[in-house]
């Protein structure tokens, strides 16, 4: 299409999403980069991420993704989610294995730790913001000197982290979302002010997990501020962010039945609270409404797709810097066609 041809059929917005409050986010020249890391990959079936499931028999490859994060002014660094532990085979009992490899198909493509120090970055130095789960909780011994970050039940709920944790012999970092000096910010109403300059926030996103956190990134100040905000394993699936009418009906889905296990067995959740998990859904779809705001969840097939071989987008590349210009911000639009196996 020319730039001069005429756009019709532009999509109606969800109008239901754009009357949920928003605060203007808070201006200021403190910003940080933020670029993604690939150590591991898994595959998701249709119908366990996604309510209704147009193609129930349908999957896709999906990264775990890294976030790496370099505040600015200090030039101290941090890593949204671990990604997978390399040594997930070993670490694992085996009927879990089995299930990592029969069900999720996981992959690792390295640690975490070298892909960092190979990007010239020295792992020790890096602090951590992570959830409990297997796909995110990585190997977290070369973060020697790092601070561990979440929230009160992230380092007691699995015994995968609790028990790395324990060996390192850390103190996590215990961020309280109902303490004095939690905020609104955004779409959000609980939201932690990281380096105390507006340019990184811990945002409380429960329901996937009782404490589970996305991090609102600024990117670039005003005039043109732009805004990258990462949410882990808020959704599953791209298309439960789509901000357009005819995607209002996606929902998650709260239990799944484990295609592997006896015909009997009972249904697993995938949520701590499938309530609370739909209202961050839905605060998230309000930000990402916002034409400065990107967001980037854990498990995003369509980015993936964009970005792989992209040398100025991947750690230790430039990543999301200056996103509007560079058109990095992808559609939602709900397309079978795009999945990989
Ligand atoms: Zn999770
Ligand atoms: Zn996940």
């Amino acid at each position: 299409m020319s730039s001069s041809a005429r756009v019709t059929g532009a999509p109606e917005l969800d109008a239901s999403i754009l009357s949920l409050p928003f605060r203007p986010l808070p201006e200021g020249d403190a910003t940080c980069t933020i670029s993604p890391i690939i150590n591991s990959f898994v595959t998701l079936q249709e119908p366990i991420v996604l309510y209704p499931s147009p193609n129930p028999q349908a999957s896709f490859r999906a990264p775990s993704f890294v976030f790496h994060i370099v505040h600015k002014p200090t030039g101290k660094s941090l890593l949204y989610d671990l990604g997978i532990r390399w040594d997930f085979e070993t670490a694992f009992s085996e009927d879990y294995v089995k299930v990592l490899h029969d069900l999720w198909h996981t992959k690792i493509v390295d640690d975490v730790g070298k892909i960092l120090e190979k990007g010239g970055v020295d792992p020790a130095k890096v602090h951590a913001l992570l959830h409990e789960h297997w796909d995110h909780t990585g190997y977290i011994a070369p973060f020697t000197t790092a601070e561990l970050v979440g929230g009160p039940q992230t380092f007691a709920a699995e015994a995968n982290l609790s028990e790395q944790v324990k060996a390192s012999g850390k103190t996590p970092r215990i961020v309280d979302f109902s303490g004095p000096s939690i905020q609104p910010v955004g779409a959000f109403e609980r939201a932690f002010d990281y380096f105390g300059d507006g340019s990184l926030w811990l945002i409380h996103t429960p329901g996937h997990t009782q404490d589970h956190m996305s991090a609102l990134v600024r990117v670039s100040s005003a005039p043109d501020a732009q805004w990258v905000l990462v949410g882990g394993d808020t959704a599953h699936h791209p298309c439960l962010l789509c901000t357009h009418a005819n995607h209002a009906q996606y929902q998650l889905k709260a239990t799944f039945r484990n295609p592997l296990a006896e015909a009997d067995a009972p249904e697993v959740k995938m949520h701590f609270d499938a309530d609370l998990a739909r209202d961050s859904i839905k605060r998230t779809k309000r930000m990402e409404a916002e034409d400065n705001i990107m967001c980037v969840m854990a498990h995003e097939y369509g980015y993936w797709k964009y970005w792989r071989g992209n040398e100025e987008v991947m750690f230790p590349g430039l990543g999301l810097s200056e996103w509007k210009k560079r058109g990095l911000k992808g559609t939602r639009v709900y397309d079978v066609t795009e999945y990989e196996e």
